[in-house]
């Protein structure tokens, strides 16, 4: 089994992250890509319950026999640290080869992310392009060790979203439709934030 582990804050989950795990499961050859949907991301302040953000990844992947939403961090207490979850992910899936997909953009501040060095001995990195953050300068340490896939380029981000949902303009074709219904039904992002 290869399994693609694909962590975010996804707030909320959108069409730039879809393509980033597609891409990975086709070039890389996963049999899936679990959706790690960040409980309490120690880095960043998250107004959507987790929850919320968890059943938009629900919604989001249901129709993609590769994907998977994961519970792997909402079901642990206390702040999670993606080391953590890569432990906890090899003791899931025993055997398995572990892939932990990132965006470029998550390269710049990994070092001061928790033990980075014990990230490439639980899991083969992957980092996937994206607009506005050139893949080739990352961490020097990380370069060596890490699969650079190029992917087609989504200029797109969930604070973008956030903000558009805040100004009453359309998401239509940025998020899938499911994602957007859920977004209105439960009146979320109607501030900035
Ligand atoms: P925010 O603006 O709230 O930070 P985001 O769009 O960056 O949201 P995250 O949940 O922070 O989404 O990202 C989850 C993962 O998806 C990260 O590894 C990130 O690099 C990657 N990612 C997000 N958007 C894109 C995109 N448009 N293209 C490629 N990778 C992306
Ligand atoms: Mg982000």
């Amino acid at each position: 089994m290869k399994i693609g582990i694909f962590g975010g804050s996804f707030d909320p989950v959108h069409v730039g992250h879809l393509l980033a795990a597609s891409e990975s499961a086709d070039r890389l050859g996963l049999d899936e890509v679990q959706f790690v949907t960040a409980a309490r991301p120690p880095h960043k302040r998250i107004a959507t319950p987790a929850e919320a953000r968890h059943e938009m990844v629900v919604l989001a992947t249901i129709g993609d026999l590769r994907f998977r939403a994961s519970r792997l961090e909402l079901d642990h207490a206390g702040p999670t640290f993606t080391v953590d979850t890569l432990r906890r992910a090899r003791g899931l899936w025993p055997g398995a080869e572990l892939y932990f997909i990132t965006g470029a953009d998550a390269y710049h501040d990994i070092s001061t992310w928790r033990e980075p060095e014990a990230l490439v001995e639980l899991a083969q990195m992957v980092a996937v392009s994206r607009p506005g953050y050139d893949i080739k300068r990352i961490d020097p340490f990380f370069r060596e060790r890490v699969i650079p896939l190029e992917i087609p380029g989504y200029e797109l981000s969930s604070t973008e979203i956030r903000a558009r949902v805040a100004e009453g303009r359309s998401v239509r074709y940025l998020v899938p439709y499911e994602v957007e219904v859920y977004i209105a039904k439960h009146g979320l992002y109607q501030s900035h934030s």
